[in-house]
Order: structure tokens, then C-alpha cells, then sequence
């Protein structure tokens, strides 16, 4: 059975805002899905909606075959999400942090300090258990997050940018723990993130989503696969011209343009690369550097979005602040 169907789903909010514009995917179980878009793309409300957070205005969702809109109760009981904003109490030490949250969840505290205690070890915090979760560092906090979601042994996981805000060093301890779940337990995980070299590293199917839709979705390797096109940067000593001239009649070479003292190729295929450099050796060009570059995740989402992730949060960011300012003049 699919882990998640989600058929058509679309929501607008009451302010009138659609959100998301109907969006279909189905996971596998054990799979790691990646909704990887610019913010306001409604990664957010596309999750809140299969895990009962928020209702679906049209379309369909599907949790290991329970109908979010038909039982959310039965959804909440076999899904554990991790939202955005850190969930546990910085009163509270950490032990205490889990065991109520298992006792939120029905759990009878015998059950619930055993799956604490579990958890705590997972997640390599038991020195620091009884410690208040104020002194915690924020990889620590999002650690027991993390743990917080699972101690009712979720059947899928949601996790809403995980990473967000965290250093690289804690983001990739982050990922490691991710990926044992996933690994150790065959847990389903759906997750949302604004990084996408992380995304590629990590999950086995990705889904770009942009305005409220998926424009793109498949494997990493497939959607790099997808824009062609890899790049070679060519320097050579003599005769720069001449090299062009050579190259560009090369079958499979693309576009040729000047980057810095470089010349940047173009190649529809890999296999073109050896020709290239066959034919300057033949014609005595002398070769100074060389570098071929396979087109990253990054490259793909400018190829379906029209601009790089960072471009757009810029915009978006600079365009809030221009309403802001508007409002504060008025
Ligand atoms: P993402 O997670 O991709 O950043 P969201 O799902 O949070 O995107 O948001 C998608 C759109 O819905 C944005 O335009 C956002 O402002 C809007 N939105 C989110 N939550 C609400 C809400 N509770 N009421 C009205 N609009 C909302």
C-alpha cells in the first residue's frame, strides 16, 4: 500500500489566498520526499492539509489508505510531524519534554518513559536528559523535536524544514538522524526544505513546487538529467578563436560563450567531452585548465521556475519589506 496519495488537492484560504492549486503525488513506503520551492509556494499548507492541520478546500488525501478528510482522527494516531517552530518546552528537562508528549498521545507512562528513554539514545541527548531544554543548543532542541514526533511510532513522518536557520555542521547531524530513521526503520518521511544541495543529498524523489503547483517531480538524478546540458570550461594558451571555431562543429556541442578567460561549452551529451579534446590535441591547442560541470539541482529549479531559489526569496523578502514600509507611511 502507498504510504501517501494526494490527488488534485488545492487550498484557499478564507482571505481568498489559493494557496495550493492542485497538486497529486503518491509515496512508497520507506521512500524520502523532498518538496523543495521558493517561500509562499504552499509547501506548508499542502503538509497541514494531509496531516490534518488544516482543511482541504477541493481534491483528495490519503494516508497509508485512510482518508484525511473522511477520518483525521485515525490520520493524527499513524503520522508524527515536526513543524517549522520548535515544539518543546524550555522549562521542562528533556526526559519530561518526552514523556509528555507521549502521554498527549495516549501513552501509559510505563510505555512512555521506555520509548523516551529509546528515543533520547537515538538521538545521542541521554547525558543530557534532566537537563533543563533552555540550556539546550538549537541542534539539540530540534533533536528533541524530532524525538518529541516519533515517540508514538509514527507510520510517516512530516518534517517542515527541519533545518532551517541551523548551521551547516548541526544541518548535516540533522539529515544523518533522517536518514537512519528512514534507514533503520523504513519510516516513510516527507520534507520540506529551502536547501536544495541538501535535497539532492538526501531524498529519493523530489518535487519542485512553485505558485501553489508541482511544476517538476522525479528522482534528483533524473531532473538533472532532465535539463541536459552539462558545462565545460575551457582555458587554453593559444588561440582562443580558433579553438571556438573547432569546437563549435563538433556534433553534440551546444552553445559557446566567454566566461572570464574561459571558454563555457555547452554539451548535449557527456560522451561529446573526449571528441572535444581529441580535436584540440590534433590541432597542437595547448590546454590550461579543464573542468566539466553536471548541471545541480539549483540549475534545475532556474530551468522550471525562471530564477534561482535565492533570487526569489530576495524578491520576496525585498517585497515585503516595500509593503511594509508603504504601510508604515501611511
Ligand atoms: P511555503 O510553505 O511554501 O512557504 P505556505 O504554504 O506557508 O508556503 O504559504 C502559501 C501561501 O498561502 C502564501 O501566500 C501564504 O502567505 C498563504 N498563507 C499561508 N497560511 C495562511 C493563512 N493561515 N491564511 C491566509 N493565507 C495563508
Amino acid at each position: 500500500m502507498k504510504s501517501i496519495v494526494v490527488k488534485d488537492l488545492a487550498k484557499r484560504y478564507s482571505n481568498g489566498t489559493e494557496a495550493v492549486k492542485g497538486i497529486s503525488f503518491e509515496l512508497e513506503k520507506g521512500e524520502i520526499f523532498g518538496m523543495v520551492g521558493p517561500n509562499g509556494a504552499g509547501k506548508t499548507t499542502t503538509i497541514k492539509m494531509i496531516t490534518t492541520l488544516t482543511t482541504i478546500t477541493s481534491g483528495d488525501a490519503f494516508v497509508s489508505g485512510i482518508d484525511v478528510k473522511k477520518h483525521p482522527e485515525k490520520v493524527r494516531r499513524i503520522i508524527g510531524m515536526v513543524p517549522q517552530d520548535l515544539s518543546v518546552d524550555d522549562d521542562l528537562h528533556g526526559f519530561e519534554n518526552l514523556v509528555l508528549s507521549g502521554k498527549l498521545y495516549g501513552m501509559d507512562t510505563k510505555l512512555a518513559v521506555k520509548k523516551a528513554n529509546m528515543l533520547l539514545d537515538f538521538f545521542d541527548l541521554t547525558e543530557f536528559k534532566d537537563k533543563d531544554v533552555g540550556s539546550y543548543s538549537g541542534g539539540m532542541k530540534k533533536r528533541l523535536d524530532l524525538a518529541s514526533g516519533l515517540m508514538h511510532e509514527p507510520e510517516v513522518l512530516f518534517l517542515d524544514e527541519p533545518t532551517l536557520g541551523l548551521d551547516t555542521q548541526t544541518r548535516s547531524k540533522i539529515w544523518d538522524y533522517v536518514k537512519r530513521l528512514n534507514k533503520e526503520l523504513n519510516m516513510t518521511i516527507l520534507v520540506t526544505t529551502h536547501y536544495l544541495e541538501e535535497a539532492d543529498m538526501l531524498c529519493n524523489r523530489i518535487a519542485i513546487v512553485d505558485f501553489g503547483k508541482i511544476v517538476a517531480l522525479d528522482k534528483p538524478s533524473a531532473l538533472k538529467e532532465g535539463i541536459g546540458n552539462s558545462v565545460m570550461m575551457v582555458k587554453v594558451k593559444n588561440d582562443l578563436e580558433k579553438t571556438k571555431k573547432l569546437i563549435e562543429n563538433i556534433d553534440g556541442v551546444g552553445e559557446i560563450t566567454m566566461y572570464k578567460e574561459d571558454l563555457k561549452v555547452t554539451l548535449k551529451r557527456m560522451e561529446v567531452a573526449p571528441a572535444i579534446l581529441e580535436t584540440m590535441y590534433s590541432n597542437k591547442i595547448t590546454l590550461e585548465r579543464l573542468s566539466i560541470k553536471e548541471p545541480s539541482l539549483d540549475d534545475v529549479f532556474i530551468h522550471y521556475t525562471g530564477a534561482a531559489l535565492r533570487d526569489r526569496e530576495e524578491k520576496t523578502d525585498s517585497m515585503a519589506m516595500r509593503r511594509t514600509m508603504r504601510r508604515m507611511r501611511q
